[in-house]
């Protein structure tokens, strides 16, 4: 699978480097592309961004440097249906477990991720299939998205994490939050200050039907904020 992702911070694409993303790279299961906008800006000073039309706080990314990195990259205009073109966006369709696993199935996935006030709204309605965010909240740019959505499809894909079932038992497969507490050693911890944490005794009975059911019935998360 392809991902490209255009960004005016390419550097902060590192983390695609480390750990399972960089060992899913490294087999050949996905190819990651990070393309610096400012090459694509107009003018001597290679701008990509401008005031706001009818006025506002801020600056906007223009279209224009965002097409010409579309068509130089062979993403726009669209060649097939196993391309999408998303544009991050806080006030875009939310990101859940689901939309990640559906991803899965495409060749190809490009990522545009602005920052400042946002995007001229032709770029999510001419160029992009969908705007997507991943929470609502605002974050100052794009990168932290993108990078969200890169590696949440990343580590879906066929071969990337070694034990398959890790993924069927994790929180929000099929839909369900399924993440039970783990433990591991020690079986008591002691704190400095006295604190005897222990590992709860049914997981140390070896009774895997009462294990199961116990697990089953903490599934639910605390919450706490
Ligand atoms: N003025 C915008 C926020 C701009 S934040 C608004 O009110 O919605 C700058 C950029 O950060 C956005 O263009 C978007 O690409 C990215 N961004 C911020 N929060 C995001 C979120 N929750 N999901 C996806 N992208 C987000």
């Amino acid at each position: 699978m392809r991902f490209d992702i255009l960004t005016i911070f390419p550097e902060c694409y590192s983390y695609f480097e480390y750990s399972l993303i960089n060992k899913a790279v490294l087999k050949g299961l996905v190819q990651i592309y990070v393309h610096d906008l400012r090459k694509y800006g107009l003018g001597k000073r290679k701008n990509i961004d401008d005031r706001p039309y009818g006025g506002g706080p801020g600056m906007v990314f223009m279209i224009e440097p965002i097409y010409r990195c579309l068509k130089d990259i062979g993403a726009y205009p669209k060649k097939n249906n196993n391309t999408r073109i998303f544009l991050m966006s806080a006030k875009g369709k939310l990101l859940s477990q689901k939309k990640l696993s559906s991803l899965t199935k495409l060749k190809r996935i490009v990522l545009i991720a602005p920052r400042y006030e946002g995007v001229d709204q032709r770029v999510a309605d001419y160029l992009c299939d969908a705007e997507i965010s991943i929470g609502k909240y605002v974050l100052s740019g794009g990168e932290l998205p993108a990078m969200i959505l890169v590696d949440g499809v990343v580590r879906l894909l066929p071969g990337v994490i070694g034990n398959e079932k890790s993924l069927h038992i994790e929180s929000f497969h099929n839909g369900l939050h399924k993440e039970y507490p783990q433990y591991t050693r020690p079986k008591i911890f002691v704190t400095d200050e006295g604190n005897c944490l222990s590992v709860p005794d049914i997981l140390l009975s070896g009774d895997h039907k009462e294990i199961e059911r116990w697990r089953l019935s903490k599934i639910s998360p605390k919450s706490n904020y």
